[in-house]
């Protein structure tokens, strides 16, 4: 059953830590699966997704405004941060914005993808941290800004999470967050009715699809994948 507690590792320092896990053709069965489910079949949920995108949209800027921080782009950017997904919603709903955008534009961040999934790969064997920019970040820009998943949404800005039965957590915002904004007065910014939604949301989804296979996704697997199962 998926738990509020399957998200397991959103955190900075974890994610960069995580090793990937071996490719098998069980999940690659899987993934082909995922990539090629019909759309049309989940816009309603999809649809859930987006309010609750909204929500937590509005949320951080509502934070964001209270601390007088806007992200302008740092030598610590994020978008290099290897994050981890772990929604099928999440995944469906980048790649309803992958088939909106342009043939050319498709096959330009598919190449960096499969290109960021080689080089990952090659560090793991090695044993090395690797640190390299998600292939939807096109000169700077985000070219799946509308579609991008919660984490890229929630980052930056110091958060505090409740976990049943573990209490609350509190995490700092990011590099450039603490340079410009430490010393001023705490905003609570707490992600944990975000988190539930999505738990929820995914749970509805998942009961649907009668799919319980854990996703653990960057956005550069999502894409290779995408273009692997047209
Ligand atoms: S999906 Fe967009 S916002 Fe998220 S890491 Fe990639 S480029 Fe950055």
């Amino acid at each position: 059953m998926f738990e509020f507690s399957n998200f397991g590792h959103w955190n900075f320092n974890e994610s960069m830590n995580f090793q990937q896990s071996k490719s098998s053709s069980g999940r690659n069965q899987r993934l082909r699966g995922w990539a090629e489910m019909d759309p049309d079949d989940n816009t309603p949920l999809l649809d859930r997704l987006d309010t609750l995108y909204k929500a937590m949209d509005r949320k951080y800027q509502e934070a964001a405004d209270h601390y007088g921080f806007q992200c302008n782009g740092c030598d610590d950017n994020c978008c290099y941060t290897r994050f981890y997904h772990y929604t099928l919603l999440e995944y469906l709903y980048i790649r309803k914005g992958y088939h909106l955008l342009e043939r050319e534009r498709q096959t330009q961040i598919t190449r960096s993808a499969l290109d960021v999934c080689r080089k990952t790969e090659v560090a793991d064997k090695k044993g090395r941290a690797v640190r390299l920019m998600c292939p939807v970040n096109v000169a700077g820009l985000c070219v799946l800004y509308a579609y991008r998943p919660m984490i890229c949404r929630l980052h930056g800005i110091p958060h505090e999470l409740t976990i049943p039965g573990r209490g609350v957590s509190k995490a700092s915002g990011c590099g450039d967050f603490i340079r410009i904004c430490s010393g001023k007065p705490y905003y609570k910014f707490d992600r944990t009715p975000f988190y539930a939604r999505m738990a929820a949301l995914e749970k509805e989804l998942r009961k649907k699809v009668r799919g319980m296979h854990k996703i653990k996704m960057t956005v550069a697997e999502m894409i290779a994948s995408f273009a692997a199962h047209k």
